[in-house]
């Protein structure tokens, strides 16, 4: 069984023979993200924001992505490539996109941040690691999944971490292979969209 710290030393040096700069930064957040993974050529990159409450379990997110790049490389780039989309959508109000190409980002973003799950959720499984708390995990998964119907509907991103206890505690602890679950909307029910939609309304009270 691997240690939290014992994992994260093999990750590192997995991604520095593979060229990556990695960046664990002791800070909470790096510009409002925990972490990414960015296979720009020649800026090769892994950071993840090292005090964030989930360090750990965005380290091992973003190391999935890592592992969808190596190897499954025709899914990632024909996922990647729309990936952006929505997000330049919702930063940008003055940009006119297509709903089909909205739809298609959405899809591709779904698609690849829910096999990037089931490759964590196998992963911990095969190589459990030390106080690693799986339902938790698989609770801000359904919270990370579902929360991009809301940017979507409401083409706003969170203004808070999705990842608190008031979200958390209403999401369910199971999770779905099947993408087509996470592609319908009907699933998110009343009570998780309540709960995710604290975190985007800017005058709601932190208590
Ligand atoms: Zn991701």
């Amino acid at each position: 069984m691997d240690t939290k710290l014992s994992f994260t030393l093999k990750v590192v040096k997995e991604l520095l023979n593979h060229g990556f700069s990695v960046d664990l930064r002791q800070k909470e957040n790096i510009d409002g993200y925990g972490g990414w993974f960015g296979d720009d050529e020649g800026e090769e990159e892994f950071v993840v924001a090292m005090k964030h409450p989930m360090s750990f379990e965005i380290l091992i997110h973003e190391y999935c992505h890592f592992l969808q790049w190596k190897t499954d490389r025709p899914f990632w780039n024909s996922t990647i490539e729309d990936y952006d989309t929505l997000f330049n959508w919702i930063n940008d109000k003055t940009l006119n996109v297509s709903e089909e190409d909205l739809d298609k980002s959405f899809n591709c973003i779904l698609s690849i941040e829910h096999d990037c799950e089931k490759r964590v959720l196998r992963l911990v499984k095969n190589n459990p690691i030390e106080d690693f708390d799986i339902d938790k995990y698989k609770r801000a998964v359904n919270a990370y999944l579902w929360s991009y119907h809301i940017n979507r509907e409401l083409r706003i991103r969170p203004v808070r971490p999705i990842y608190s206890d008031r979200v958390m505690s209403h999401m369910p602890i199971s999770f779905y292979n099947d993408l087509s679950y996470y592609l319908d909307k009907n699933n998110l029910t009343d009570e998780m969209r309540q709960a995710l939609l604290l975190e985007y309304e800017i005058n709601s009270s932190d208590d």
